[in-house]
């Protein structure tokens, strides 16, 4: 039997943003590494380096 794990972390490979999965608040969540947040260009159509047919709560974008 094959489980699937869902993604704990998702980059675009557009423009570089990387978030991490919340579990707590149920939302995606800019990483912030070295003081920066990696919130990549606000203005990307992200592309999302997971599986796009997971994408649970992500509001249609
Ligand atoms: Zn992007």
């Amino acid at each position: 039997m094959t489980t699937i794990v869902p993604p704990k972390e998702r980059e675009c490979e557009r423009c570089g943003r990387t978030d991490t999965w919340n579990d707590d608040t149920g939302t995606w969540a800019v990483v912030e590494r070295d003081g920066d947040r990696l919130s990549g260009d606000p203005f990307c159509l992200h592309e999302w380096d997971i599986n796009g047919a997971y994408n649970p709560l992500e509001e249609g974008a």
